[in-house]
């Protein structure tokens, strides 16, 4: 397994793969390399013949220090699950190769990003869709996988590759999570006990959103007040937002049809959690 921190290293050795025939994959990540992660890898395997992972943990997308600080960055553990999961090469950048002195130019998202998470994490989206930007332009790739846990992150970024015309093919692999039903994440290591027993509230909340829409519950304000009532039962947990949308525009619904998913965000103790479920409302 190759390991770059160069992007013209890194962008040479993808189109050397890419000029052989081979079609090229990459799979970023911030690292802290889970099960969600490793779907990702699989599904960059079966589509392509080289796979790409990117380890950056990027200051530009946290909006709070103190999360940037706390992130967790195990790059040896990472790139023993890398190498173990069979990855070509690993680009893992350093901040200052990424934003040395100078860097001035930012990638800003449109409508989809001023809804769910925008106004929350203001700067967010500028920074992951700067990043996935620079990302792309490193690795050179055929393909890019994202996971459906950051539902609105692969919406906007879709949109980005379109309206950049990047030509890069962009792939979604649904949420992986733990046999409780908590969504896999990077960040599920700094919850307490306590919290961490609690958490799976919000895939117990989006089971019951998906059951009473297979009853016929068809009312968006009916579905919202299901997940929001349950999450407001658990005392660890403080609710940030509940949303049914669109997933093709991320605005809200009236009511549920097919392409209808409900997006949750709330916090447990200092760590904050997201987690979604796209309803079959036919
Ligand atoms: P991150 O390292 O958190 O920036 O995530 C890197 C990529 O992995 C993103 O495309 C995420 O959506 C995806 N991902 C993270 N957790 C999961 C999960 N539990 N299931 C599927 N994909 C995930």
């Amino acid at each position: 397994m190759q390991v770059f921190v160069a992007p013209d290293t890194m962008r040479m050795w993808s189109l050397g793969e890419r000029s052989k025939g081979h079609r090229v994959g990459v799979v970023p990540t911030m690292g802290a390399l889970h099960e969600g992660h490793l779907a990702l890898v699989d599904e960059a395997r079966r589509r392509s013949d080289r796979v790409i992972v990117t380890i950056f943990v990027n200051p530009l997308q946290f909006n709070q220090s103190a999360d940037f600080a706390s992130y967790p960055q195990p790059i040896d553990d990472d790139l023993v699950a890398c190498e173990r999961a069979g990855v070509d090469a690993v680009y893992a950048p350093t901040a200052s190769v990424m934003y040395p002195p100078g860097f001035q130019t930012h990638v800003e998202p449109g409508d989809l990003a001023s809804r769910l998470e925008g106004p929350k994490r203001p700067g967010h989206f500028r920074g992951v869709a700067t990043v996935v930007t620079k990302l792309l332009g490193a690795t050179a790739p055929d393909l890019a996988v994202f996971g459906q846990k950051d539902f609105q992150q692969l919406v906007i970024i879709r949109r980005m590759v379109a309206d950049l015309d990047l030509g890069i093919e962009i792939c979604g692999v649904p949420i992986v999570r733990d046999a409780d039903g908590l969504a896999k994440s990077s960040r599920n290591v700094l919850l307490t006990p306590a919290d961490r027993a609690a958490a799976p509230v919000l895939s117990r909340a989006l089971a019951a959103c998906a059951a009473a829409c297979q009853r016929g519950e068809r009312s968006a304000d009916s579905i919202n007040r299901i997940a929001t009532s349950l999450i407001e039962a658990e005392p660890r947990a403080t609710l940030e937002y509940v949303d049914v949308v669109d997933t093709t525009t991320l605005r809200a619904v009236d009511r549920v049809e097919p392409g209808t998913a409900v997006l949750i965000a709330a916090w447990f103790g200092g760590v904050r959690l997201i987690d979604n479920l796209v309803l079959d409302g036919d």
